[in-house]
Parts: structure tokens; C-alpha cells; sequence
């Protein structure tokens, strides 16, 4: 028997946060992938995702594949073998671009940061004379964590900077070109209030030029991604893969959905909750796990109670009050709660409900 599924709060820095023209466009029927109409769909798209990403790149798209493809994409388009990858490492999502550097033949420098902690610019960048790319996590999602890429771009001399920008991307500001980021990545799944499934993907002219040729990957080769950047970059289109037409188009959705709102005011009501949800847990008498003046508006981590059960209370949350809260992530995986307040969520109602849920489940679980 199939367990049937209420509609849940998720609040956890999980995939359910999603805006309903989002969701109401996956029941839209399926175009074809070379249907005029889906085209269009996907240059406002691509034109959509250049306004989130604070970018004029020609080559901005929908990947196909979530965030971690868009990390591949990066590594694998910028570095080959021998070529000098410093990677910034202050929290789960560092670590896996060591990972994927290290698979794509980069010599990794790996500059590792206390988790709670932003990055530190300078440390990074004066890790190696010459590397061919620099990479950063913009938005920590296993810290909380957000991270000045706008400082470590100006420090970047002649190296790619590379920048995960998973979870801030539509909830924070990011301006890929003021900021000098070369190569960027991200999902649908957080602040942009759409279903897991895609990585919006941006990359300069200037590191187009100086991308591996035939990289290891043929699917996430950004030279041969035509299909879906065509006119744009003054390259033809030209079919690469058939694109996930239902996923572009709840992306499209929920776009339009963030910028007929505007996206200042989107990013302020994500501020507003972020700082609304940490100043009430802190009320509660919990302690915050990020850096002061460095947390994530989006994602907030809080300390679990010294005796309070962290997967009992989680569960409780769940069953009383259909609300979803993260665990912790690594070391911290029992002794940190993640609260995300993302796309949709992102509002005072949450903040009063999250509260109050978890000043209940501390008390009753
Ligand atoms: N980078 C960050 C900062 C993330 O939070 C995540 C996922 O949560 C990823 C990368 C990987 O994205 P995905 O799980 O969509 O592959």
C-alpha cells in the first residue's frame, strides 16, 4: 500500500519549498523538446536565470542534472590535469568540490576553514602563486554560512573563480559579473522555490576561452551545450541531449514567479525571515551555530540543547506538525539543527510556526 502524503512544511534545507506556478506548470502538457513554444520557454529562461545570477553571460542555462552536476560542470570545463585548483573548505559542499577537482585531474589545494566560519579571502587566495581557478562556496548549506565572493574576487589575479551559489541563488544577493565570478552553479531547489532537478549554470566569455578542450565529460561539456544557449552566444542551435522540457518549464514558472514579485523584495522577505527565525531562536535560549555576521539568512544553524534528543524532536516536528527541520551536517550531525527558510517559506508565518513547533517538540519529544 502506498502511504499517502499530506502536504508538508518542509523547512529543512530539503526540496519541498516550492512555489505553486512552479509546481502547477509540471502538470502542463509535454512539449516536444524542439516545439517552437518550448524554445521560447527556454531562451526566457536562460534570460530569466542571467537576471538571478546578476550576469550578462551569453552562456547562462538550465543545466540538466541538480546542483552537484552543476559543480562537475564547473571543475570539468576549467581544470585538467596538473592544472592548480585552490579550494576554499568551510563546510560539506567545500569538500565535495576537493572531490570532483581532484577526479578531474586537478592538483588540489585544498585551504580549510572552521566550520561556523565564512571564508577567509585573503588566506585563500594567497595560496598558491598561480592556480588556474579559485573555488568557493558561496551560501554554506551544511554551516549556514555565507561567504564574501565579492572579496575573494578581487583577489583572484588571473585565476577562474569558480562559486557554488546553491543556496543563495534568488534569496541573497549575487552578482556574478560585479563580483568577478567566472563559473558559477546552482539549484532550483532552494531559494528559487522549484523542485530539484536542474542546475542554473553560468560562464564568462573570458572562461569559455580558456575551458578544456573535450573535457573528460561529453555531457557537461559547455562547448558543446548549443542547443540551449544558441543566439545567444552567436552559436547555432543545435541539439545536444533532449532537455527535461517539464523541469525548464516549472523553472520558467517559478522565475517569473520571483521577478513579478522583484527580486529585491524576494531577497529582503528571505532576509526579514532568516533574521526573524535567529533572533527568536536565540530568545528561546538556543545558541546559534554560524558566525555572527556571517549567517545565512536562508538556512539557519542552531545548537541542539545539551539532553534534548535531535532526531526525536525532528520527528516529532514531522508527525505534530508536518515540518521538516535538517539535521546537522558531518561532526555535527546530532548536535546541530538546520532550519531552512527558503522560496515560499521564506515568510513570517513560518517563523512564528517554526518557532513555536520546536519550542513544543523540545519540550514534549
Ligand atoms: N552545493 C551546496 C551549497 C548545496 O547545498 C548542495 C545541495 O544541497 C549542493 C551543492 C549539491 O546540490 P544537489 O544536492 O542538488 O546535487
Amino acid at each position: 500500500m502506498t502511504a499517502s502524503l499530506t502536504y508538508r512544511h518542509l523547512f529543512g534545507p530539503g526540496p519541498s519549498n516550492c512555489y505553486p506556478e512552479a509546481i502547477s506548470a509540471l502538470g502542463n502538457p509535454v512539449l516536444g523538446h524542439l516545439d517552437p513554444l518550448f524554445i521560447e520557454i527556454l531562451d526566457r529562461t536562460c534570460e530569466s536565470l542571467r537576471q538571478v545570477w546578476g550576469t550578462k553571460n551569453a552562456r547562462t542555462l538550465p543545466l540538466s542534472g541538480t546542483g552537484s552536476a552543476g559543480m562537475e560542470a564547473a571543475f570539468v570545463n576549467t581544470v585538467g590535469a596538473g592544472d592548480v585548483a585552490v579550494v576554499a573548505v568551510n563546510g560539506q559542499f567545500g569538500e565535495r568540490m576537493c572531490e570532483i577537482a581532484r577526479r578531474a585531474g586537478a592538483e588540489v589545494v585544498r585551504v580549510d576553514h572552521e566550520w561556523g566560519q565564512p571564508i577567509d579571502p585573503e588566506r585563500v587566495a594567497a595560496a598558491h602563486p598561480a592556480p588556474k581557478v579559485i573555488a568557493a562556496v558561496h551560501a554554506e548549506t551544511s554551516t549556514g554560512v555565507r561567504s564574501d565572493i565579492a572579496a575573494l574576487g578581487q583577489l583572484k589575479g588571473d585565476a577562474l573563480l569558480l562559486t557554488d551559489a546553491v543556496t543563495s541563488i534568488g534569496g541573497l544577493e549575487l552578482l556574478a559579473d560585479d563580483w568577478g565570478i567566472d563559473v558559477g552553479y546552482a539549484g532550483t531547489q532552494k531559494c528559487l522555490g522549484v523542485a530539484p532537478g536542474l542546475s542554473p549554470f553560468t560562464i564568462s566569455d573570458a572562461a569559455f576561452e580558456r575551458r578544456i578542450k573535450d573535457p573528460q565529460s561529453w555531457y557537461l561539456d559547455i562547448g558543446l551545450l548549443g542547443g540551449y544557449v544558441g543566439a545567444a552566444s552567436g552559436s547555432k542551435r543545435t541539439y545536444h541531449h533532449t532537455a527535461p522540457v517539464t523541469m525548464i518549464a516549472s523553472l520558467d514558472a517559478g522565475l517569473s514567479r520571483v521577478l513579478d514579485e522583484g527580486l529585491d523584495a524576494v531577497q529582503s522577505r528571505h532576509a526579514a525571515a532568516g533574521l526573524a527565525l535567529q533572533e527568536g531562536l536565540q530568545e528561546m535560549g538556543l545558541e546559534l551555530f554560524a558566525a555572527e555576521g556571517s549567517r545565512l539568512p536562508s538556512l539557519t544553524t542552531v545548537r541542539v540543547p545539551s539532553g534534548v534528543d535531535s532526531a526525536a524532536v525532528r520527528a516529532y516536528l514531522l508527525e505534530h506538525f508536518s515540518l521538516e527541520i535538517g539535521a546537522g551536517s558531518g561532526q555535527f550531525a546530532s548536535t546541530v539543527w538546520r532550519i531552512g527558510m527558503m522560496g515560499p517559506n521564506a515568510n513570517p508565518g513560518s517563523v512564528v510556526l517554526v518557532l513555536g513547533a520546536l519550542k513544543e517538540a523540545i519540550a514534549k519529544a
